[in-house]
């Protein structure tokens, strides 16, 4: 068995020894029978969250009105969860109570998948009571039971299936794909920072170009952040080259196709609650998607743009032009590491060194003077040393 199974089987096997039930669940067992590497297991219990508190010495309450409780097992976290029901759904996105239960086979009937449906014992046995295996074999996304009640008690999970598809290259199953449409507007309910993190993880996945295709030829679209004008251009995404964009250049590549101006993508991402940070270097980069699509790479933009920013708009631009991203890297990062110096800090002058040498206050004329330092050093026209700059200030300054 692998081998963190093996290190959290003790976990299963204390719970166990306290007369209560435990199992892998969830994502870890998919990925186990995909053959994938797995990050951290999941643990379902029947013992409520006070008995495993009871039991384990070390605990953390991470979500225990979820019936998530953290287990501290030899220094390892284990989230470990009661089985459960939620009731009834409210306004098609949360549970109005969870009700914890002792049946496993209950529990594996909330979830939404029928590959995430399935439980495994400590020695690997399966409990698959929804034929979770054989779906997986089959490359198939079904939920448990019927797609459109599923659907409409968690919109979310439209979300999670066109995510799943684009990191598990499944299909989806024809009546659960039938219901993306019909259930499609319910997704309108449900906050934007849940559907960012299916979103961003569908935007990582391998298959992410026709994923988002099917965003578009689903009604999905429809009820996403600020993509409501562009199915055609969602469903034309797999006509691009992207194999080897990041998450971040994905969104990049998105406001491209979507044809947006700035302030307009500006307010993309921020209508997708994306961080401040993601938010300005991502304008940035399409600031010189835009330069890029007039000109070629020289001294001064790159250092403008700086290493990350160039190379990005560089690989999303080839990705629009359908040509390798990596195409011209190699020779974008040469002119890069050529450039006498990086960046404003590396200039070896300062607004201390011109007031001494001019005797003059501050002022306006101090970064102008930086700026005809800077970019002579650039050029090339002078060495950067605070020598050589002083000589050739003071030669310009005399003409
Ligand atoms: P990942 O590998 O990305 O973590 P995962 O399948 O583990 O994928 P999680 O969001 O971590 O996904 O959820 C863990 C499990 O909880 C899922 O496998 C599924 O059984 C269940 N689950 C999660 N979200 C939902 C939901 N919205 N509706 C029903 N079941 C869900
Ligand atoms: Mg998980």
């Amino acid at each position: 068995m692998n081998k963190v199974f093996l290190k959290a089987g003790p976990v299963l096997e204390k719970i166990e020894a306290a007369g209560f039930e435990a199992y892998f669940v969830g994502g870890s067992v998919r990925d186990f029978l995909l053959e994938k590497e797995i990050a951290d297991v999941d643990i379902a219990t029947s013992a409520n969250p006070e008995e495993l508190k009871s039991i384990f010495s070390k605990t953390l309450d991470v979500g225990i009105e979820h019936g998530t409780v953290v287990v501290l097992f030899n220094g390892t976290p284990y989230e470990v969860t009661t089985y459960r029901t939620e009731a009834e759904y409210l306004d098609y996105r949360r549970p109005s109570e969870v009700q914890f239960i002792r049946s496993l086979e209950e529990d594996l009937k909330r979830r939404d998948f029928t590959m995430n449906a399935i439980a495994m014992d400590r020695k690997g046995r399966l409990i698959d009571p929804f034929n979770g295996k054989k779906d997986i074999q089959l490359k198939v996304i079904r939920t448990v039971g019927n797609p459109e009640d599923r659907f409409s008690e968690d919109a979310l999970r439209m979300m999670r299936a066109v995510r799943f598809y684009s990191q598990l290259s499944f299909g989806i199953e024809k009546n659960t794909y039938r219901a993306l449409s019909l259930m499609a507007h319910l997704l309108e309910k449900i906050a934007v920072e849940r559907k960012l993190a299916e979103f961003k993880k569908l935007l990582a996945g391998r298959n992410r170009m026709m994923a988002l295709r099917i965003i578009g030829e689903t009604e999905l679209y429809k009820y996403l952040p600020k993509m409501s004008s562009y199915r055609k251009e969602l469903s034309s995404l797999p006509e691009y080259k992207a194999d080897g964009l990041t998450e971040e250049e994905m969104w990049g590549l998105l406001a491209c196709l979507f044809g947006v101006d700035e302030p307009n993508a500006e307010l993309f991402y921020k209508s997708w609650k994306l961080p401040v940070k993601k938010t300005r270097r991502l304008l940035s980069i399409l600031k010189w998607i835009h330069y890029r699509s007039k000109n070629e790479w020289g001294a001064n933009s790159i250092y403008q743009a700086g290493r990350e920013s160039a190379l990005s708009a560089e690989r999303i631009f080839n990705a629009l032009k359908h040509i390798d991203i990596n195409r011209h890297a190699d020779s974008l990062l040469k002119l890069y590491s050529s450039l006498p110096i990086k960046d404003r800090s590396e200039l070896q002058l300062t607004g201390n060194d011109l007031m001494s040498w001019y005797g003059k206050p501050p002022g306006p004329w101090i970064k102008e003077e930086l700026e005809k330092a800077e970019s002579a050093v650039l050029k090339g026209d002078i060495k950067n040393s605070n020598e050589s700059i002083r000589e050739w200030l003071m030669k310009c300054n005399w003409k």
